[in-house]
């Protein structure tokens, strides 16, 4: 009888690791501001057929909904108020100075807090590699994936070459063979902050990144062996709204020249002071004012989950979707960093592959802090803790998680 109950504790256990995932590999692929209904909107073939044969779903990101926050929470699992990249500039507590999209302060790996689960997996004697993703050109904690791309280095590789590059990593020798890719891509998001997000040129352009990720899907089908064996994702970090010269809130008319403030960004807006009761002057200032929210850094709302985070100004102002706070009406047509529960910020997200369902149709949506814990799973590894939850997208795998 105990032989009999060992045999089936043995099965279960197999059965548990092999729907782990510890013999399939995952590619993910982020599309810059992939807006939750751009595949609504314009003709993506390939994305209606993957909610036909995968996983469609919406995924909400976190606040700020700017590039870098939110592409790092995907690799971290932790809100950018936790990971330390609370903006696409922002100014770093330790030392004063300033971060910036590509700027040397944004090498620096201190500045980079949790895990990315590259890391997560290499260590946990996982492959892994990254096609530009954002931070994995950076030396964290003990380094990169076993293969990553400079995003410093010129000419960048064309969105063809992207594809190839997947393609290529897979088709190593098993031993070498990386089992977690994950390949980053800026558009539609350069076109929609050029022309806006609806319009005939963010279709063109969102309708040509459908027909790239096909290719890319086809290849990764034909490739012999593994081929059945790969789970492939697409999401984005963000959506996108209509901005416009009218829709400014002008910072120059509240924010006293004395107050000698720092202002980072326009949508949200932070607000460095030197002294703390400049903090209360400038709230008090901003109250009232239409088409905007101020608070001091320890009132922002909880929903938000942002505030604690060193990096973050002593004032965080964060206008009404589309509006921004600024001291010019430079405005680009298009653009993102409001409200994560908004709805022209939610993310579109498409899956397919053997650990998830066919023609799954995911009501509501799920927090993108949810990514590493899911990608976790996929790899059959032990996350770091973080602010997901794997039970919360456990409904579009086809075998569900374990109750943790
Ligand atoms: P934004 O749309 O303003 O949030 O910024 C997105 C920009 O970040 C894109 O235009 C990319 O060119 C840039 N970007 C993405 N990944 C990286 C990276 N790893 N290093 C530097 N810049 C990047
Ligand atoms: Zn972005
Ligand atoms: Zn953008």
């Amino acid at each position: 009888m105990k032989r009999l109950l060992n045999f089936v504790l043995a099965c279960g256990l197999a059965i548990a690791a092999w729907a782990a995932g510890n013999d399939t590999y995952t590619v993910v692929v982020s599309c810059d501001g992939l807006r939750w209904d751009y595949a609504e909107c314009f003709d993506m073939p390939f994305f209606d057929r993957l909610a036909k044969e995968g996983v469609k779903a919406v995924m909400q990101p976190s606040f700020p909904t700017k590039t870098f926050p939110n592409h790092y929470t995907l690799a971290t699992g932790l809100y950018p108020d936790h990971h330390g990249i609370v903006a696409n500039s922002f100014i770093v507590k330790d030392d004063g100075k300033k971060y910036k999209i590509g700027n040397d302060v944004s090498h620096e790996g201190k500045n980079y807090g949790g895990d990315p689960i590259w890391l997560t997996a290499k260590r946990q004697g996982v492959k892994t590699a990254t096609v530009y993703w954002v931070g994995s050109d950076v030396k964290i904690k003990e380094g990169h994936a076993n293969y990553w791309e400079d995003y410093a280095k010129r000419p960048l590789l064309t969105p063809g070459e992207r594809v190839d590059k997947v393609i290529d990593l897979l088709s190593l020798p098993q031993d070498k063979r990386p089992r977690l890719v994950m390949c980053y891509f800026e558009e539609p998001d350069h076109t929609s902050h050029s022309y806006g997000p609806i319009t005939k040129k963010s279709r063109r352009m969102a309708e040509a990144m459908d027909s790239l990720l096909w290719t890319m899907w086809v290849r990764l089908k034909a490739m012999p062996k593994i081929g059945n064996k790969i789970n492939f994702i697409i999401l984005g970090d963000h959506g996108m709204t209509w901005t416009n010269e009218l829709r400014v809130v002008n910072s120059n008319q509240y924010i006293k020249k004395e107050w000698n403030a720092r202002i980072e960004g326009d949508s949200p807006a932070l607000i460095y002071v030197d002294r703390p009761e400049i903090a209360d002057s400038i709230v008090n200032a901003l109250q009232g004012v239409d088409h905007i929210r101020a608070w001091k850094k320890g009132d922002v709302p909880e929903y938000l989950h942002y505030g604690t985070n060193a990096n973050i100004g002593e004032v965080v102002v964060l206008p009404d979707v589309g509006w921004v706070f600024r001291n010019n009406t430079k405005v680009i047509a298009g653009n993102h960093g409001w409200d994560h529960t908004a709805s022209d910020m939610q993310v579109g997200f498409r899956a397919i592959g053997p650990d998830f369902k066919v023609g799954y149709v995911r009501p509501g949506s799920f927090r993108n802090v949810c990514i590493y814990p899911l990608l976790a799973h996929l790899l059959g590894i032990t996350p770091e803790p973080n602010d997901g939850n794997l039970q919360e997208v456990g409904d579009i795998l086809k075998v569900a998680p374990r109750q943790f």
